[in-house]
């Protein structure tokens, strides 16, 4: 098992060559072992975090890798099993590791963005102690680990220094980009409206990914192609071209286009409604369309609704919320959104969506489930009007702590009276 060389050779690579082969070599045997639905992997080893991830995407592995963050003692030094090495003197020296790598995520901060300026800040820090010798600082991307000369969206500041005999690493993702938001839950939580509205609130772009999935559902009808016909269809979902437009204004309906034809109306209609859960449950059809919601957030700035946003799409939001509401509740919403009802009564609305929210629930890959660290909110109770207003004044209010703390934590809390006013249930 040999990872691709730019991802081995270069950072801790250099003085451990053939270590990270032994690491991924092992790690995929214990993945096919016990086929783990998460496995997580600290941010501290950096390298290995980038070549796992790389890993499971080229052996196409059905595990979720969750990156943790890095823990450290309150001056700052990195937990690590090496810390016991250190004399008591030598851990107040080690702490200039970490001293150098905020440093240089202050330049950040300031607009500093290119690779000199930011090693220059590490060396400075780090020189001016005798006891430690670095061994290197890096500046390069999370994910491919190629040098970079300068952060446009995201940069890890990556260090090894020696402090007496102990070598030890210690790093620092500088993230550019706008936050993402996600917004998972069941069918008729008023996902859309929230979303989109928070959306335009904070200046990121919104991705209704039920669309996207619609949209695909609408095609393979229309194509006349069986929908247990999963081959053809991944064919057809693979060239299909997806065009999502927001509308003029906040209430006029997203258009959706299928290669070329516009079809806004027509994949809200109840027979894609009825199909869409059994052709997105196709791995082929989740992997495209993953990766085309995917590209739209490493743009950075997307709000983006759906399933699995927070679970699977994107794992390291910034913000995670799950909106939800009773059944009944649900059901008598979407029924009084409809212009033309059709025949259809409530109860058959409620049942329909009810079996909606069954199978989503229930298929194998990327089923819809709350990530556990998102915040739940039940609406029951609250108009869509209040849910997004409240929601949206709090998250407002919180912007520029939500990006800043982003970048941070990769997290935030709602105020504590957002919680209170919406009934968050539990986080
Ligand atoms: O949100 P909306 O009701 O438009 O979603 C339609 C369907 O698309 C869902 O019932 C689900 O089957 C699928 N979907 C999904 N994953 C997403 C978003 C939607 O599987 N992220």
């Amino acid at each position: 098992m040999s990872p691709p060389p730019h991802l081995t050779e270069g950072l801790c690579g250099r003085s451990r060559p053939d270590h990270f082969q032994g690491v991924a070599t092992i790690v995929l045997k214990l993945l096919n072992l016990v086929h783990p639905n998460r496995a997580y992997f600290g941010r501290k080893d950096a390298q290995q975090l980038a070549i796992v991830q790389q890993l499971v995407a080229d052996f196409n592995l059905d595990t979720v890798i969750v990156p943790c963050p890095i823990l450290r003692e309150p001056s700052g030094l990195a937990l690590s099993s090496r810390n016991q090495y250190l004399s008591p003197e030598q851990k107040q020296q080690a702490t200039a590791l970490f001293k150098g790598l905020t440093n240089a995520q202050t330049l950040f901060q300031s607009g500093i963005r290119d690779r000199d300026s930011l090693l220059k800040e590490i060396h400075t820090t780090l020189t001016q102690d005798p006891n430690i010798q670095l061994d290197y600082a890096d500046l390069v991307d999370p994910h491919t680990l190629e040098p970079l000369t300068q952060i446009d969206r995201e940069g890890l500041v990556a260090i090894a220094a020696y402090v007496g005999t102990t070598r030890l690493i210690d790093n620092i993702l500088l993230d550019g980009r706008k936050p993402i938001l996600a917004i998972d839950g069941p069918a008729g939580a008023g996902k859309s409206t929230v979303t989109r509205r928070c959306a335009a609130a904070l200046g990121l772009l919104y991705l209704d990914t039920g669309a996207m999935y619609r949209a695909m559902t609408w095609l393979v009808l229309q194509s006349g192609i069986a929908l247990e016909d999963e081959v053809a269809i991944a064919d057809l979902v693979s060239q299909a071209q997806i065009e999502l437009k927001p509308g003029d204004t906040l209430t006029d309906p997203l258009q959706v286009k299928v290669n070329g034809q516009e079809i806004t109306q027509a994949i809200r209609s109840r027979e894609v409604t009825a199909q869409v859960s059994a052709v997105s449950a196709q791995n082929a059809v989740r992997a495209v369309l993953g990766k085309q919601q995917q590209a739209y957030g490493q743009k950075g700035g997307v709000a983006a609704e759906g399933r699995d946003i927070g679970t699977h799409v994107f794992p390291e939001a910034g913000l995670k919320i799950f909106l939800t509401a009773t059944p009944a509740e649900r059901a008598r919403r979407r029924f009084a959104e409809l212009a033309d009802p059709s025949g259809l009564t409530l109860e058959q609305l409620a049942q329909d969506i009810a079996e909606r929210d069954r199978k989503d629930s229930q298929r194998a890959i990327a089923p819809l489930r709350k990530a556990s660290d998102a915040i739940e909110v039940l609406t029951d109770g609250l108009s869509v009007d209040e849910v997004v207003e409240k929601l949206c004044i709090s998250i407002t209010n919180d912007a520029q702590t939500l990006s800043s703390r982003c970048r941070m934590q990769r997290r935030i809390v709602l105020p504590i009276h957002a919680k209170r006013t919406l009934g968050v249930l539990n986080r």
